[in-house]
């Protein structure tokens, strides 16, 4: 799938690449709603269809990432919300292998994620991945989503990078668009970022079921 003696910086999103989505999509779509129907002493439907509402107008943006944001957005502490359910954040199969064997064969290895560092330290506390990375960047700290393009050119300031020896592996179709508008030029999507959910198909980038398909014989 990808010519591996072409590339030498491997960047990886998080949420829904290395680890399983059902944790995410668990959170916002019914524990959130959930815990502001008890707080604000709603119904949990109008709840939903409410906070739903407000995901919407803030998809693709920094503040949807923003663990800050929503805890003041919905009076909710988010970030204690989230340890409640943090038993249901799983790893998706082969990660930490090929995490390992893309290190030795001499790449640097990248975690890229849209995450806010809350939700980043918590996911790492929780799978111990971190040990497993060169470095871990959120777009938080370059003010700029991964959606735009213009995230790619300030990603550069902090790690360096030659787009032509460059690999990205993200479930988010609109975050790869992104990626190729900017010259990046390895790009691989997820046909199953969430395990609760059916496989999907992706015509527009290679897409992977598990790690084990990115494995090249060479450095597996
Ligand atoms: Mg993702």
């Amino acid at each position: 799938m990808i010519d591996w003696s072409r590339v030498r910086t491997v960047f990886l999103d998080m949420d829904g690449t290395l680890l399983d989505l059902h944790f995410d999509n668990h959170f916002w779509l019914h524990h959130v709603p959930q815990r502001y129907a008890q707080h604000h002493g709603v119904e949990e439907e109008d709840a939903r269809r409410d906070i739903l509402e407000r995901y919407q107008h803030r998809s693709g943006t920094l503040e949807w990432y923003s663990v800050d944001f929503w805890a003041s957005e919905l009076g909710l502490d988010i970030a204690c919300l989230k340890e409640e359910v943090a038993h249901l954040i799983a790893v998706h199969p082969h990660v930490p292998e090929f995490l390992d064997a893309v290190r030795a064969a001499g790449k640097r290895v990248v975690l890229v994620t849209n995450a806010h560092h809350k939700s980043l330290t918590l996911k790492m506390s929780r799978t111990r991945l971190d040990v497993h990375f060169d470095a871990l960047i959120t777009s938080h700290e370059l003010g700029l989503p991964k959606e735009q393009p213009a995230f790619w050119q300030a990603l550069q300031a902090v790690e360096p990078y030659a787009v032509e020896h460059t690999l990205l592996v993200d479930d988010s179709l609109a975050v790869l668009r992104s990626a190729r508008d900017y010259g990046i030029a390895h790009l691989v999507a997820v046909h199953q970022p969430d395990t609760r959910q059916p496989r999907k198909d992706v015509d527009e980038f290679q897409a992977i079921d598990t790690f084990l398909d990115l494995m090249p014989g060479g450095i597996s």
